[in-house]
């Protein structure tokens, strides 16, 4: 007996759909692109419920005949390819006439559109496998979809989606990079009848990019332009000190088409090597125009993937657009001190102060951390100002424009408040444990510290142990509540993406559990009221813009606890002590004491060795001695 058969049509596009709508934000992007497919210059998108409820979308296009109204939802009708040739091409984004025909078949939807060459309308209704012809209906030019409980008819799909703010955030971020490539479309977004975005026609990339991210990182974009070998690279990328914790605002069109590529990913990174710290990511926005003929689209319908013919020359004339501008101007300067950990911008002995500054109020934090009752309102601690910093000539400026109080003795203030270390020693139950007079020791280059042990010698990695001591700090207090927060005198403000502001709301719980308390200042702004006191060298708003970027990465790719863990993670080694501090004879002592107290102190979180240990006879072997 005769076992295949053809699926019927309305299970071939629910299957099909599975492919291509995976989520509200799939149908905005489809739709969207086929406005502009359409030539329409002004596109207005409105979302209900994180688009669970409804997607609708309204251009001034071309629109559709009323006789080509059901081909629209039939699956591979198209009006963008006609040959063979055309596929190898592609100047449009869809191609593959399946997109509407997928979205039918999983939710209601209803199309009304009307061309310049008809008077009237026409409406097409789809609620179910069977599709009536359209009917008149008054219309301007152009055409309105709208999509209606997306998935009612495939439940293990609609299962699958998330909060409304998530799916939210992954509707702004497709319209974010629709946007960014298309700057002369008039486009406004709404969500439960707020508006999001309204981006005006013809506007500057710069202009625009600073309405859909800060505005403090486009003030500062670098624009880049180079046409070598056919290939035509232009845009707008950061200088280095912005820079984010991955590569999530790294915006790449090809012919405006957004797209990931592996290659162009570490072009990217390689023109910022030496720049910017190994583990920070840029920030670029980069439009490459190359021939259709060298390059396929048609790798696969949703993802964003694309196979060059050349890749090797795409790598490289990225990396030169890019990297040529870097070093091309002063940014190096600035880059240069960076490297050095350095955020000023201003004088060198400026410069100097601040990162000993920076050093000082890391070595604050220690010796506070390390007291016995660590209340912070009820204690009045003494801390040790290290000789060093008073000795400095230089005006001292404070790494953060925000007035730190710890323990209740304001830091900032002048050498009275503070007493010398030679007068008074940190009162430190831990201590008692060894003299600190005890240890010998020497720093070498800023970095490690040598100490004679029993059996040899001892290399500590300054950071490594401190950054491992400061994880099980955090990872302590965070096993019995919520970190330990202090209110900040003048709140920093940050400016937000919609996908962190929703990331934000969605994270409520998790930051009261860190201790930092983040209130909503304006539609796309943060006031940080609260920053966790074992952090309080860094600054609150950097911190909370990367903690943001670590969350986005995380969501539903990993538990809470790992989330927990890596969060915890990126605190420890912002809080510690870096290579390259200079410490005194007092703070490396206290280190070196830690070193015994923090369970599994050899190794640092990242499971690096805090140290590395030389025996006698291993030094005797050496020298030739046995
Ligand atoms: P594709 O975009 O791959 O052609 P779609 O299923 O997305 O396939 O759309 C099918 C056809 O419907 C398109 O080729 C186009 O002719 C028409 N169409 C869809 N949306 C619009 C729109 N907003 N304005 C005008 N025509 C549209
Ligand atoms: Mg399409």
């Amino acid at each position: 007996m005769p076992k295949i058969a053809i699926l019927p049509q309305h299970l071939a596009n629910k299957i099909a759909a599975g492919e291509v709508i995976e989520r509200p934000a799939s149908v905005v992007k489809e739709l969207l692109e086929n406005s502009i497919d359409s030539g329409a210059q002004d596109i207005q998108i409105d979302i209900e419920d994180g688009g669970k409820k409804l997607i609708q979308i309204t251009d001034n296009g071309s629109g559709i005949d009323q006789e080509d109204l059901v081909l629209a939802v039939t699956p591979h009708a198209t009006s963008k390819i006609k040959t063979d040739d055309d596929l190898f091409a592609i100047s449009s984004f869809g191609f593959r006439g399946e997109a509407l025909a997928s979205i039918a078949s999983v939710s209601q939807m209803e199309i009304t559109s009307c061309t310049s060459d008809n008077h009237e309308g026409a409406k097409l209704e789809i609620t179910g496998p069977e599709i009536d012809a359209p009917i008149p209906a008054g219309a301007k030019k152009g055409t309105v979809i709208s999509v209606r409980n997306l998935f009612y008819n495939t439940p293990a799909r609609r299962k699958f989606l998330r909060t409304t703010n998530t799916e939210m955030s992954h509707i702004s971020e497709q319209f974010t990079r629709i946007a960014m490539a298309n700057p002369s479309i008039h486009l406004t977004l709404t969500h439960n009848g707020r508006t999001l975005h309204d981006l005006a026609a013809n506007q500057p990339l710069r202009e625009r990019i600073g309405k859909l991210f800060s505005r403090d990182l486009t003030d500062n974009l670098i624009p880049i332009h180079r046409n070598d070998r056919d290939i035509e690279i232009s845009g707008l990328i950061a200088p280095p000190q912005h820079s984010r914790v991955n590569t999530q605002w790294q915006y790449i069109f090809l012919n405006n088409r957004y797209i990931r590529d592996r290659f162009i990913g570490h072009a990217i990174k390689e023109s910022y090597r030496g720049l910017m710290e190994i583990n920070r990511s840029p920030i670029v926005f980069l439009f490459i125009q190359i021939a259709p003929d060298q390059v396929d689209v048609n790798v696969h319908p949703a993802k964003a993937e694309v196979r060059f013919a050349d890749s090797n020359a795409v790598h490289s004339q990225v990396l030169a657009a890019i990297r040529d501008k870097l070093l091309s101007s002063d940014y190096k300067v600035k880059l240069n001190l960076e490297h050095a950990e350095d955020k000023n911008e201003e004088s060198d002995s400026q410069t100097k102060g601040d990162r000993q500054e920076k050093t000082r109020q890391a070595m604050v934090d220690f010796f506070k951390n390390n007291s016995p009752n660590t209340t912070p309102s009820s204690q009045h601690a003494v801390i040790p100002k290290p000789s060093h910093f008073t000795q400095q000539a230089e005006p001292v400026t404070h790494h953060s424009q925000q007035p730190k109080i710890i323990n209740n003795v304001d830091v900032s203030e002048d050498d009275e408040t503070i007493m010398d270390k030679t007068s008074q020693q940190p009162r430190d139950v831990l201590f008692s444990e060894m003299p600190v007079s005890q240890i010998d020791y020497i720093q070498i280059h800023n970095s490690y510290l040598v100490t004679e042990t029993d059996e040899g010698l001892m290399i500590v990695d300054q950071h490594a142990l401190h950054e491992r001591y400061m994880f099980e700090q955090l990872w302590q207090q965070s096993t019995k509540g919520p970190l330990e927060s202090q209110r900040c005198l003048i709140p920093e403000t940050l400016d937000v993406t919609e996908e962190q502001m929703a990331c934000l709301q969605d994270s409520s719980d998790l930051m009261e559990k860190l201790g930092i308390i983040v209130e909503q200042f304006g539609p796309k702004t943060v006031a940080i009221q609260g920053f966790p006191i074992l952090l309080d060298k860094l600054s609150p708003k950097d911190f909370l813009a990367d903690l943001l970027d670590l969350l986005i990465e995380q969501v539903g790719h990993v538990s809470q606890e790992q989330a927990m863990h890596k969060i915890l993670d990126m605190m420890s080694c912002k809080a510690a002590i870096k290579a390259g501090d200079s410490l005194t004879p007092q703070e490396i002592k206290e280190l070196l004491i830690k070193k015994d107290q923090v369970e599994r102190s050899n190794n640092c979180p990242h499971g690096r060795p805090t140290s590395v240990h030389l025996s006698l006879k291993q030094l005797e072997k050496e020298f030739k001695r046995t």
